[in-house]
């Protein structure tokens, strides 16, 4: 199964890309995350990608699109994967969808995860990332067992720089004018499903299996 899930920064992609992740034992791929590893191991790709991510602005496309082939290659791929936060431009997509047709393939769903831009600050702003192991919390709707301390590997959880509200209105700029679009173009191939992402997490998943199961 080969999932694309799309929404605004803070809708919840991630959160329940990972329980997808859990359940369908495939891999949850976050472009987020893998330049957040990079920016972490000091790489050039992480010193290239930091520039943009810092300023709330998207990675340019040739950076982000062989990053994904080739975690595509990877055998933990071989029964589909969850992607998140890619594809986020048309140009992205469409390589997306050439690489996929190049070898008799096409994702299966994309996952509208739909919150109005008037939760997403509130949302961002209450994120707590672990420095650790990459769990993300919320520090009302999904809080740590113990303030500041990741209950998954007992490290430190931080307020991301981009989840700062100056950066995070940015964000939601882009999101509108680039990513947004992909909405109507999964439509018209078919695969776009919505889900109201403004529920508990765990309705939301719920959402998403049933929608899965049909
Ligand atoms: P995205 O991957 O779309 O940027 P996240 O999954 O990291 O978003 O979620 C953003 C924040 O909102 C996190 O702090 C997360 O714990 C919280 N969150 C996710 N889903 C929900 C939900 N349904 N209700 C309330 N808070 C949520
Ligand atoms: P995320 O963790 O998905 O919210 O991504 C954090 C930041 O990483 C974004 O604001 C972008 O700067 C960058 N990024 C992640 N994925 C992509 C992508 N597919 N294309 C361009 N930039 C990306």
């Amino acid at each position: 199964m080969k999932i694309i899930m799309l929404g605004a920064p803070g809708a919840g992609k991630g959160t329940q890309a990972k329980m997808l992740a859990e359940k369908f034992n495939i891999p949850h791929i976050s472009t987020g995350d893998i330049f957040r590893a990079n920016i972490k191991e000091g790489t050039e790709l992480g010193k290239k990608a930091k520039e943009y991510m810092d300023k709330g602005l998207l990675v340019p496309d040739e950076l982000v699109v062989d990053l994904v082939m080739d975690r595509f290659k990877a055998d933990d791929c071989k029964d589909g994967y969850i992607l998140d936060g890619f594809p986020r431009t048309i140009p992205q997509a469409e390589a997306l969808d050439k690489a996929l047709a190049a070898v008799g393939e096409k994702m299966d769903y994309a996952i509208n995860v739909d919150v109005p831009d008037e939760n997403i600050v509130n949302r961002m702003s209450g994120r707590r990332a672990c420095v650790g192991c990459g769990a993300t919390y919320h520090i009302k709707y999904n809080p740590t067992k113990v303030e500041g301390i990741c209950d998954k590997c007992g490290k430190e959880l931080i307020l991301r720089d981009d989840d700062k509200p100056e950066t995070v209105l940015n964000r939601l700029k882009v999101y509108h004018d680039q990513t947004q679009p992909l909405i109507d173009y999964y439509g018209k191939a078919g695969i776009v499903r919505d889900v109201d992402g403004t529920v508990d997490m765990n309705d939301v998943f719920n959402a998403i299996l049933d929608i899965l199961s049909k």
